[in-house]
């Protein structure tokens, strides 16, 4: 018998805040949910280019910009009940908002800028798991919860010190954070995105987008693909779907195998 045809809309009726999400990942990600049938609060600080972005998937109806600056807790409170209010309920929160930092070595490692990078990835992140789990407790709600992590929590060397511990943070966050939350059915899992030639990346090479994706490639396991914004909101889809409804406290590498293979003793290269 042949198997019914997956069905197109993997979200329907559901309602997603993405912070981060005017730009790279997180603006794939909003594309990707609405037209699988959710509804999106874009939750980040570029006003501008949010409201362009929302306008530009579908306007008020199916996605709205909310100015959220993820280092203030109460903005982040905020985007949740704006979603709540706008769209009736919130069923996935994407925390995805993240900078580099600056790119200094340990020796001369400024606690400020480590503190500042903390405040975006890691503040950021518990705070839209604090506020997005009330909301989903509080409804009955079986809720998903994804943060953005990444290669870096896995290998160091690829980022910034403060970047590659706010990451490890954000995986130890999650996992403790599912543990938790299991008994009110919320999910809570990572996605860890290998290099995409996004703002944040080619602040971290130093080069434009094409050059940071000649040399992204150059040093990938998975020959022959570029990993771009709408293969990392894939995975993020997945773990928003139901089709994930029984996986939490994982982190969802999307890295072609580049943190399992060892480069310098590969037999097979
Ligand atoms: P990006 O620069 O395109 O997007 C980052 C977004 O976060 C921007 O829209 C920015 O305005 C927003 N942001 C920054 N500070 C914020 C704040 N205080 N409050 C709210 N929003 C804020 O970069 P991206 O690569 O799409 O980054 C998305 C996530 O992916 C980040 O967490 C990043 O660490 C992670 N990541 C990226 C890569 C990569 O190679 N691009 C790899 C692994 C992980």
């Amino acid at each position: 018998m042949e198997a019914p045809p997956m069905s197109k809309a993997r979200l329907e009726g559901k309602v997603a805040v993405i912070t981060g999400a005017a730009s790279g990942i997180g603006e794939a990600a909003a594309r990707l949910f609405v037209e699988n049938g959710a509804r999106v609060v874009i939750a980040d600080v570029q006003d501008e280019l949010g409201e362009a972005v929302a306008a530009s998937i579908g306007g008020p109806d199916k996605c709205r910009y909310k100015r959220c600056d993820v280092r203030e807790e109460g903005q982040v409170a905020a985007a949740v009940a704006f979603a709540v209010e706008k769209y009736g309920s919130l069923d996935v929160m994407y925390s995805n908002a993240g900078v580099a930092g600056p790119a200094a070595g340990i020796m001369d490692l400024d606690l400020g800028d480590l503190d500042a990078t903390m405040a975006v990835n890691f503040r950021g992140t518990a705070a839209a798991i604090k506020h997005a789990s009330r909301a989903m407790a509080a409804a009955g709600t079986r809720g998903s919860i994804i943060c953005t992590a990444s290669v870096s929590a896995t290998v160091a060397g690829l980022g910034p010190h403060a970047y590659t511990v706010s990451k490890h943070a954000i995986v130890g966050l999650a996992r403790s954070a599912a543990a938790e939350l299991g008994k009110h059915g919320i999910r809570v899992n990572c996605v860890s995105p290998f290099g995409v030639a996004t703002p944040l990346a080619c602040g971290i090479s130093g080069c434009d987008a094409a050059e940071t994706e000649a040399r992204t490639a150059a040093v990938s396991n998975m020959k022959g693909m570029i990993l771009k914004p709408r293969n990392v909101a894939e995975a993020a889809l997945f773990l928003a779907s139901d089709d994930s409804a029984f996986v939490s406290g994982h982190d969802l590498v999307v890295d072609g195998g580049f943190t399992v293979v060892d480069f310098t003793c590969n037999i097979y290269k």
